[in-house]
């Protein structure tokens, strides 16, 4: 395999153990919610990244106890770097962090050194946001029930949100949003120019991971062009026909917009 010949088994185990932790006791409610809702995470945090922090603080907890600190054998210096390198992977899952991270990543791509500590530490953190968005690299008939769930949990959030009188994040929204139109959106806006450039390091996750995104970007091409047309004929049935003759003298903006034009440019991790 090609990674582990590249980066030490610390930082292996570093990254499982981020990945296995980064969602710990998750509320089903963004940082963005936390925030607006002024909840306890946000207080306690500071309205920074009160999640990944929550996150994080919970699987120190859990490893702190007897039965489960699976690092009891360290040394401290050990321990002190493997914490180190934990913190900074599962802080980097907070999503309005992307483009600082893709950026930088981007920055040091050409002359990427592996034995740079910094270099490898954007990469681990490339490495587990690619991780935690790779829903869509996955066989479709194993991702779409996941995103399924993601959407309820989106929609659930901005029902709350129009309930409690907060700001709606936009591509939560159930009058804003379809399936096929977040997934287009999230897909080519985020996750692939993401995936792109940590296979510009690793040629050979070409195959893995762009391959099947964008075929997943194909199969909801089709479905929003499916719906579409659903929606056309639809519109068509409805139409009465003293609705038809009094059409000429309707003003064009009577037609509701469609409302799955609006790219989603954020999400919260799966
Ligand atoms: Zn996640």
């Amino acid at each position: 395999m090609l990674l582990p010949c590249k980066v030490e088994n610390v930082d292996l185990l570093i990254m499982l153990t981020s990945a296995v932790c980064h969602d710990l006791d998750h509320a089903g409610y963004n940082n963005a919610y936390q925030i607006n809702a002024r909840t306890e995470l946000a207080l306690r945090y500071n309205d920074i990244s009160p999640l990944e922090n929550h996150h994080c603080a919970v699987a120190f907890e859990i490893l702190q106890k007897k039965e489960s600190n699976i690092f009891r054998n360290l040394s401290s210096d050990q321990y002190k770097r493997i914490r180190e390198g934990i913190i900074k992977c599962i802080l980097a899952t907070d999503m309005t962090r992307h483009n600082e991270i893709l950026n930088k990543f981007k920055s040091i791509l050409h002359g990427f050194d592996f034995s740079n500590k910094e270099h490898k530490d954007l990469l681990m953190m490339v490495l587990i946001k690619v991780s935690d968005i790779s829903n869509e690299a996955r066989p479709m008939e194993v991702a779409e029930p996941w995103l399924d769930c993601l959407l309820q949990e989106f929609f659930n959030q901005s029902d709350v949100e129009k309930l409690e009188g907060l700001p709606v994040s936009p591509f939560m929204d159930r009058d804003k949003v379809t399936k096929p139109s977040s997934q287009i959106g999230f897909i080519r806006f985020v996750l692939l120019p993401l995936f792109v450039e940590l296979a510009n390091l690793f040629p050979c996750l070409e195959h893995h991971i762009i391959d099947p995104v964008r075929k997943a970007l194909d199969y909801y091409t089709e479905m929003e062009k499916a719906l579409d047309k659903e929606k056309q004929n639809w519109a068509q049935n409805q139409e009465a026909p003293e609705a038809r003759q009094n059409l000429d003298q309707k003003p064009q903006n009577q037609k509701p917009s469609d409302p799955r034009r609006t790219p989603r440019t954020d999400v919260s991790g799966i």
